[in-house]
């Protein structure tokens, strides 16, 4: 009698235990769901890593996010002492004496060449006493710049026929020449370039790698109906989800009109479904009745349907046409039967 006792009362507090569980799970809003969604996703990507894959991946994106930031620091010093380099090195040296990488990120804003660490700090030495020569020879001020232009032109030839522009007008031309001005993803030149970059990489280390062609379902209708302003809204809001939705090492561009690629590395080809299907949740959720709009896509793979750029985009266009000639609002993975 009394284990049974024992028994009801362990069930009774488990099923306390679940109502409790669903009050709180209640309590969530649907985005906080969807946020604990995309977490518990990331962690199963995460755990299919081995641990060093884990590392090196950590390590890339600590990198890339510190070296980054370095190089925001020193454009920004630079500009509050534009012709002050002593004083940006400085101040750097004070703000992160740890960081063994100044001196190289400095001549590389000012130089777009790279150097190591080691040899950009010889270089600068050099400049230094190039500024004293020169100055001492024409008996007036002599600025770092002119005399890093005149060491780089007749000492260390790394310039042949170089030019000067302003740091920030550089970045414009260079944010310009590799950014869609409307939807702010790369632009074709610049995304079918990653995409050979990726596949050279994906051959290398032997890698799956897929790619995504995504077009709008009856833009010209959207344009035509509701006018082109929102058509551009519609292709800023698509961006913009599907750019919040992919991995840092995803890149994302638009090739045409309405048309976009995603390239994927290292991803296996279905789980390319999972993304879509959150694209889609997310894209219905905020775009409301008044900006609806579908999206289909084809999705071709290396290794398995090609190993070359010009190939694997056109089986991912067959696919894509299959998806619109079977009702649009889909995704088709290629195969041979396309
Ligand atoms: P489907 O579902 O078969 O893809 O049909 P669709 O209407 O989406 O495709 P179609 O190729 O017939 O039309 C694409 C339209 O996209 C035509 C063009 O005027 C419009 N477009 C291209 N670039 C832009 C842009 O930057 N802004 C806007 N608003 N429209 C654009
Ligand atoms: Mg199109
Ligand atoms: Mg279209």
């Amino acid at each position: 009698m009394q284990t049974n006792i024992d028994y009801l009362q362990k069930e009774i507090d488990r099923l306390n235990k679940i109502i409790e569980a669903y009050d709180k799970f209640r309590e969530l809003s649907h985005k906080e769901l969807k946020e604990a969604k995309k977490t518990i996703e990331a962690y199963e990507e995460v755990q299919e890593l081995s641990r060093i894959e884990q590392l090196s991946l950590y390590d890339k994106l600590h990198f890339q996010k510190k070296t980054h930031t370095l190089e925001d620091k020193i454009k920004k010093l630079l500009d509050q002492c534009p012709t002050n380099e002593e004083k940006v090195i400085e101040l750097l040296k004070k703000e992160e004496p740890e960081n063994y990488k100044i001196y190289s990120t400095l001549f590389y804003i000012l130089t777009h060449h790279e150097f190591s660490e080691e040899e950009a700090i010889r270089i600068w030495r050099e400049i230094k006493e190039r500024q004293i020569e020169m100055q001492n020879a024409l008996k007036r001020n002599i600025s770092f710049r002119v005399a890093m232009l005149d060491y780089f032109i007749s000492t260390n030839k790394v310039f042949k026929n170089p030019m000067t522009v302003e740091i920030q007008l550089f970045e414009q031309l260079q944010y310009q020449a590799i950014f869609d001005e409307l939807t702010k993803v790369y632009n074709r030149r610049f995304i079918l370039h990653i995409f050979q970059k990726e596949l050279e990489r994906a051959k290398r280390h032997k890698h799956e790698l897929c790619i995504i062609l995504f077009d709008i379902d009856n833009f010209k209708r959207i344009n035509d109906v509701m006018g082109h302003l929102t058509g551009d809204k519609v292709l800023k809001l698509f961006s913009k989800v599907v750019k919040d939705n992919i991995r840092t090492e995803d890149s994302f561009g638009r090739i045409g009109g309405e048309e976009f690629l995603l390239i994927l590395p290292e991803t296996p080809i279905y789980k390319t479904i999972y993304l879509l299907e959150r694209i889609r949740d997310i894209l219905s959720e905020i775009s409301g009745e008044k900006m609806f709009f579908t999206f289909s896509t084809g999705i071709a793979g290396y290794p398995q349907h090609a190993d070359d750029q010009t190939t694997l985009l056109h089986l991912a266009d067959k696919a894509l046409l299959r998806s619109k000639l079977d009702g649009k609002n889909r995704d088709y993975i290629y195969y041979n039967g396309h």
